[in-house]
């Protein structure tokens, strides 16, 4: 029994599963989350063949039975996103990017600004981008982290003094606090001060549109930390992908 539904997916990490078999965690248009099962896939005469990797966006036709797992009985391939998979610095700001998805974003329920920030994501990383760098400190990483704070609920309280209230000037961030502080609030176990520029940089990159480029190395110091701090008070996590 069960039913099968059609739904606009994005592989955000695919796993190896018993011989042949992978497990995908994928985000979808129609129910957000979904792990579903792709049987086969590793065999060379698979249907799918190694065509669901991750990164890849595709209509998948899914079947719901009664395991929590889905399984995948139909793909047709709507982007590859190959030139984003074949160039370390844009696979690296990729990786963050779903990772960042996966740890935010769990619910089996649809968030249409989820699911069209990461499509504009995904488009955006096979463009041109410059060569090198770290990729954590590309504003693309940083800002596409910050938006999808904002999406969960969780986006610090950046434009005045997040413990006083006072416009400031703000010169720390406190996760404990809520967000930056001025110099009177300063202090306590999770502050850490900030360096010019950088509280107007990430405020930038959460109101203006995704764009990828290497920012200045102390503000992007700063903007992962300040976001590193919001992950681990309000969601109790560590991305993988930003250590070192
Ligand atoms: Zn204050």
């Amino acid at each position: 029994m069960g039913r099968t539904y059609r739904a606009d997916a994005i592989v955000l990490r695919s796993m190896r599963f018993a011989e042949a078999d992978r497990v995908l965690h994928l985000y979808t248009a129609e129910r957000g989350r979904v792990n579903a099962i792709a049987k086969g896939v590793r065999k060379t005469t698979s249907r799918f063949g190694g065509r669901l990797e991750p990164l890849t966006r595709a209509a998948l036709m899914l079947h719901e039975g009664r395991g929590e797992l889905h399984t995948v009985s139909g793909a047709d391939i709507i982007s590859a996103h190959a030139a984003a998979r074949e160039r370390p610095h844009a696979l690296g700001v990729a990786l963050i990017g779903a990772e960042a998805v996966l740890k935010l974003h769990p619910e089996p329920e649809p968030q249409p600004r989820v699911f069209d920030g990461l499509v504009r994501f995904l488009e955006i990383l096979d463009g041109p981008l410059p060569e090198g760098g770290n990729p954590a400190a590309d504003a693309l990483a940083v800002g596409f982290q910050l938006k999808l704070l904002l999406l969960a609920g969780y986006l610090p309280h950046l434009n005045s003094c997040a413990s006083c209230g006072r416009d400031g000037p703000l010169v720390g961030y406190s996760a404990a606090a809520g967000g930056a502080v001025c110099e009177p609030c300063s202090g306590g176990p999770e502050w850490f001060r900030l360096g010019p520029g950088s509280l107007e940089t990430i405020e930038a990159l959460i109101e203006r549109p995704l764009t990828a480029g290497a920012l200045p190395a102390a503000v992007a110091a700063d903007a992962v930390r300040v976001v590193e701090a919001t992950y681990a008070h309000h969601g109790g996590f560590r991305m993988r992908t930003l250590q070192a």
